[in-house]
């Protein structure tokens, strides 16, 4: 499984971009910067997109990448949560901020979307697809992805404490973990529904204890103005765990 960070952060700038992964450049999760990061080439290559939920810095590339595909007469296919499909034909594909792309063409929508159900397994383009129910300040789900070889990886997307009850469904190789802020804003931020390093902590002790081992940890969607802090404090954490934890960069690519 080849995995790419598109965007690693929670606000858009010249060096920072809005949270995507890509795997084996043919699925994506989120679409923070999915049209920002990828050739005109590579966005034709996906056969499927994922979204955690309907916050603006999830799901702002839809529209653009609608466009592409419609001017291509393609189609793309989004799994998602009914609320996104809500929000989406609602306040963005509304045929006001831009055209009707879950309808339009009929017959033939730009975008082909299917509404995923938390806790059921699904089979999408060969991966096998578990979403799962997360603490956040909306409905929210991660994503757990299993390659035709085997290989596993959990993406949360936003997600506050109590991780627990997901953690008992996933077996993760690689754990891709949002952490927001750094830890003088961990009550704040924990009440928002995110995480930050200390909070982190305590999810992978519970992971420890249920599981017997740590996954590979890799951090997203952090603020890019506390990102010299939470580097810091994400190295104590790993070092008191004795577990490799880094944190995502634009361009970042891991294997498995
Ligand atoms: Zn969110
Ligand atoms: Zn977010």
């Amino acid at each position: 499984m080849d995995i790419q960070i598109l965007g690693a952060h929670n606000c858009e700038s010249q060096k920072s971009r809005l949270v995507s992964l890509l795997i084996d450049e043919v699925l994506a999760i989120d679409a923070g910067s999915l049209t920002s990061s990828l050739s005109f080439e590579a966005q034709q290559k996906l056969k499927a997109l994922l979204i955690t939920h309907e916050h603006y810095d999830h799901i702002r590339d839809i529209p653009a990448i609608s466009m592409n595909f419609y001017l291509e007469k393609a189609t793309i296919n989004v799994y998602a949560p009914q609320s996104v499909y809500d929000t989406l034909s609602t306040h963005l594909l509304n045929g006001l901020i831009y055209p009707k792309f879950l309808e339009k063409p009929e017959n033939k929508p730009t975008i082909r979307f299917t509404v995923i159900e938390p806790g059921k397994s699904e089979q999408i383009e060969g991966y096998s697809i578990l979403a799962l129910p997360l603490n956040h300040s909306i409905p929210a789900v991660g994503y757990q992805v299993t390659s035709p070889d085997g290989k596993v990886i959990f993406y949360t997307g936003d997600s506050g404490p109590g991780l627990t009850d997901c953690w008992q469904h996933i077996s993760p190789q690689l754990l891709i973990v949002e952490v927001t802020a750094s830890d003088r804003f961990k009550e704040a931020a924990g009440n928002r529904g995110h995480l930050t390093p200390a909070l982190l902590k305590q999810e992978l002790i519970a992971f420890r204890e249920l599981k017997g081992y740590l996954p590979q940890v890799i951090t997203v969607h952090m603020s890019p103005g506390l990102e010299a802090e939470i580097e810091a404090e994400i190295a104590t954490v790993a070092a008191a765990l004795d577990s490799p934890i880094s944190l995502a960069y634009e361009g970042m690519r891991l294997h498995l």
